[in-house]
């Protein structure tokens, strides 16, 4: 091979103005006395100059000129955020028929690797289920904003420099582990131990290094949180109280975090983030909701069937719009999250608005016989019985000569010699109160439900088969 000496290399280092960054998106503790505090007035007023800012930018892209222009939307339509209605919002439906479009990397990113002047780039994936993973491009603003947002959440969720933090997220393709490791050792003087999830390091391993090493936060989604702790403690031996784990960060949706934090003795901590926007919301010590990154990200509820935006407290899919993304930036994205803003205001001081919880995602929901069924409720159910672990695992399928549509919840039973037939009688009237249709409930053993779900092996639970498709 012919090696051409003239050939410019991109420096990371020199790619960004690293001072300008910091100003702009304050990280800990300059956060905590600027942003997070800033009068509703200036926020707004910041917001407005940055979503214009992010309009301009789409229509830079070939994806945002095509989608906007279909709806006859033209540059200076839109004067304010005000307008943001104006503009239709898209699907990862649309994602991947531009990925169809224009492969490889469809034409929403409005960068591409290499040319003439090269800029650095990294690639991961969302952990879709269906399909190949979809990929994303990000450049160093992109990238060191998203790590920034990050540090806010850590740092608002007790952890200080010096702390060692388990990654028990997945190492790979997807963004989870990686995204933490930029941040903590770039922005919070913590040390990442980049176990993985449990494909990386067996979990018995995991217990161990916390255990040698004193680690003393981890960061996991609920599942592997409370696996981890149950293998700690009924396979090694172990009181997981007696590890010394502070907090747990997490993503914990609808799952019950009073027993993922009764099982460490630990505080357990909420946060939203996704593979195109980076992190979006985060609890703070009150664990009342999740503070929007406001200056960063604006996100709106919307009704899943019309796209009218609902009032505050009222339930909706998210749609996002990233104001820091110079590559792949996303303008009312609807990610089918299902939340809804939280009314009034946090005792912490912050004067950025709150998400409610994740309800589950609009089309994770099934329909049964009529009614809107989330996994994610089924599965507060599931952990609210001591009798389980927690683990559970839905199968929907059409059976019978009049093609009726039935549920089967597996749920994992703590002790073999349980009352499996009880636990089916209270669990089934359980969920009919909970989600309103009645389902089967089937009593499996430890580990039985492994093969459907992935819980040893995976950060992604899978918790649900509909075989009607
Ligand atoms: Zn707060």
């Amino acid at each position: 091979m012919k090696i051409n000496y003239e050939q410019t290399f991109p420096h990371y280092s020199r790619s960004l103005d690293f001072e300008q960054l910091v100003r702009d998106y304050p990280p800990p503790p300059e956060y905590f006395q600027s942003v997070m505090r800033m009068p509703r007035h200036e926020l707004d007023a910041l917001k407005n100059k940055r979503f214009l800012a992010t309009v301009k930018r789409g229509w830079e892209i070939p994806f945002f000129q095509k989608h906007w222009g279909a709806v006859g939307l033209e540059p200076g339509d839109i004067r304010s955020i005000a307008d943001i209605e104006k503009i239709p919002p898209y699907t990862v439906h649309d994602i991947r028929k531009s990925l169809e479009r224009n492969p490889p990397f469809g034409d929403f990113m409005g960068i591409a690797p290499g040319g003439d002047n090269p800029i650095p780039l990294v690639l991961h994936t969302s952990g879709g289920t269906t399909g190949l993973p979809r990929p994303m491009l990000y450049a160093p603003q992109d990238r060191e904003t998203m790590t920034i947002l990050s540090a806010r959440r850590y740092a608002m969720q007790g952890m200080v420099p010096g702390d060692k933090v388990l990654v028990a997220l997945s190492l790979g393709l997807s963004n989870g582990g990686f995204a933490a490791r930029d941040c903590l050792w770039k922005y919070m003087g913590a040390v990442p131990v980049m176990t993985g999830g449990g494909s990386s390091t067996p979990t018995r391993r995991q217990i161990e290094i916390i255990k040698a090493w004193g680690v003393n936060y981890i960061l996991g989604f609920p599942a592997y949180l409370r696996h981890m702790a149950i293998v700690a403690r009924d396979e090694l031996g172990i009181d997981p109280h007696s590890l010394g784990i502070k907090a747990l960060g997490s993503h914990i949706g609808v799952e019950d975090r009073t027993k993922i934090e009764a099982l460490w003795n630990a505080d357990c901590y909420d946060s939203y983030g996704t593979n195109e926007s980076g992190m979006m919301a985060q609890d703070c010590e009150f664990k009342n909701g999740m503070h929007i990154n406001e200056d960063a990200v604006l996100l709106e509820i919307a009704d899943p069937e019309t796209g009218k935006l609902q009032p505050e407290g009222e339930k909706g899919t998210i749609y996002i719009t990233t104001f820091y993304r110079y590559g792949a930036p996303q303008i009312r994205f609807n990610v089918n999250d299902i939340s809804a803003i939280m009314p009034g205001t946090c005792e912490c001081g912050s004067t950025h608005k709150r998400l409610e919880k994740i309800f589950g995602r609009n089309d994770n929901m099934v329909k049964l016989r009529g009614a809107n069924v989330f996994p994610e409720a089924i599965g507060v159910a599931v952990a609210e019985d001591a009798r389980s672990n927690g683990e559970f695992f839905c199968m929907v399928d059409r059976v019978g000569e009049d093609a009726r549509d039935e549920m089967v919840v597996m749920v994992e039973l703590r002790d073999p010699a349980a009352d499996g037939a009880a636990v089916k009688t209270d669990l089934e009237r359980r969920l009919k109160e909970v989600i309103g249709v009645r389902v089967t409930v089937e009593p499996a053993a430890i580990g039985d439900l492994d093969q459907h779900t992935g819980t040893s092996q995976t950060s992604k639970i899978k918790r649900l088969l509909d075989r009607r498709k």
